[in-house]
């Protein structure tokens, strides 16, 4: 059976280790903001080349924060791609501005920059680019558009932390940048838990105050703000586990290159690209083949446990028709949602098992072409 990581991977491997961390924390009198979470802070900006950082609750909370401390709220919009995790979008939501949707493209599956121009109205006030499964998007097209048209860039880097653009790791392109630690995220914690990077000292300043009730001194609001902290033992585990982000990217990698090197030119699949001047930290290692789900059938009775990262476009979700996006708005996307398959990649797939994922899927394109199963 080659199913899909979870936490318990790494407790089963690292539990003496974890509990004394926890242990640490729980002993030291300070759960909610001490030294622990600076620290963290810390130590993840250095390590993304930005200078300032803060804990909060959530990846989530870190997008609706860096919206907040720019000042984008109701009557606002925000040009963003429908290709991602609901919780971009939320979080768009959530900061009372509206998400306009551009397309991707198709074998990066990342925002489309040429496609960006057109969404512009008097409204926009920012772009805000995912760095869709470990990969970052184009900056340097989007970082001009919004230079031309004087709009702020907000990075979500959830599934991509650690990611290089042109020698320069994602979360210091944008105006603020947005990074998640759920569990299963590359840099995952015990629970939730994100951090938001700036180089502005003022931004980094009012974001402070914005996860703590809007105060910067005890029982005073200076401003109207909101409670989104990161706790002191999630950022006490995440700083031990910050250490191997590196070495666990490497392994992604490794076993991304088998499968792109054993799956090349098979049937009509097509593989991840990755753009030059980036490298790839393979949060998802995504395919398409427009018989994916018998493909997915086929792995799955073989014992390889697949998954679509994402189904179902957002704007064409129940939850989001208000938006106004009807079928065939974002051709690109609507197309992707049908023909994708990420395939089971994480630190510890052994390459034996890489390996047997690729005979099974070649084996599958050499069947009769119905599907066989
Ligand atoms: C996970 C994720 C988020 C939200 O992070 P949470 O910590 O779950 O709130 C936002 N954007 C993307 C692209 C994500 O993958």
């Amino acid at each position: 059976m080659i199913r899909n990581w979870t936490y318990l991977d790494e407790y089963e491997r690292e539990r003496g280790r974890i509990l004394e961390i926890v242990d640490r924390v729980f002993s030291s009198g300070r759960l909610i903001l001490g030294a622990e979470v600076a620290n963290f802070e810390e130590r993840f900006a250095a390590y993304c080349g930005v200078p300032h950082g803060v804990g909060v609750n959530s990846g989530t909370d870190a997008l609706f924060l860096a919206l907040k401390a720019l000042g984008i709220g109701a009557g606002d919009e925000v040009v963003t791609v429908s290709n991602t995790a609901v919780p971009t979008i939320a979080a768009i939501r959530a900061s009372g501005a509206t998400p306009v949707f551009v397309d991707v493209e198709e074998d990066t599956f990342l925002m489309d920059a040429g496609d960006v121009e057109r969404a512009l109205t008097k409204r926009t006030k920012c772009i805000l680019p995912v760095h869709l499964f470990g990969q970052a998007a184009d900056m340097d097209r989007i970082k001009a558009l919004a230079d031309r048209h004087r709009l702020h860039v907000v990075e979500d880097c959830a599934q991509a932390a650690g990611a290089l653009y042109q020698g320069h790791r994602v979360g210091g392109f944008g105006d603020i940048a947005a990074f998640s630690f759920y569990p299963t995220k590359l840099l995952g914690g015990y629970g939730d838990g994100g951090m938001v990077l700036t180089r502005d000292r003022a931004r980094y300043e009012r974001l402070k105050r914005l996860r703590f009730y809007g105060m910067n001194e005890p029982n005073y609001s200076s401003e109207e703000g909101y409670n989104s902290r990161l706790d002191e033992v999630q950022a006490a585990l995440l700083n031990h586990k910050l250490a191997s982000l590196d070495s666990a990217a490497d392994r992604r990698r490794d076993r991304a290159r088998l499968y792109s090197e054993g799956l090349a030119s098979v049937g009509d699949l097509a593989l991840p690209a990755v753009r030059s001047g980036r490298s790839h930290q393979f949060y998802v290692y995504t395919v398409r083949t427009k018989r994916r789900d018998r493909l997915m059938r086929y792995l799955e009775e073989r014992g390889i446990e697949t998954r679509i990262h994402y189904p179902v476009p957002i704007h064409l979700m129940t939850g989001y028709r208000f938006l106004g996006y009807g079928e065939g708005a974002l051709p690109v996307t609507e197309r992707l949602a049908r023909e994708i398959l990420a395939l089971p990649l994480y630190p510890d797939l052994a390459p034996d098992d890489a390996q047997r994922v690729v005979s099974c899927v070649r084996s599958f394109f050499d069947g009769p072409p119905g599907g066989a199963a």
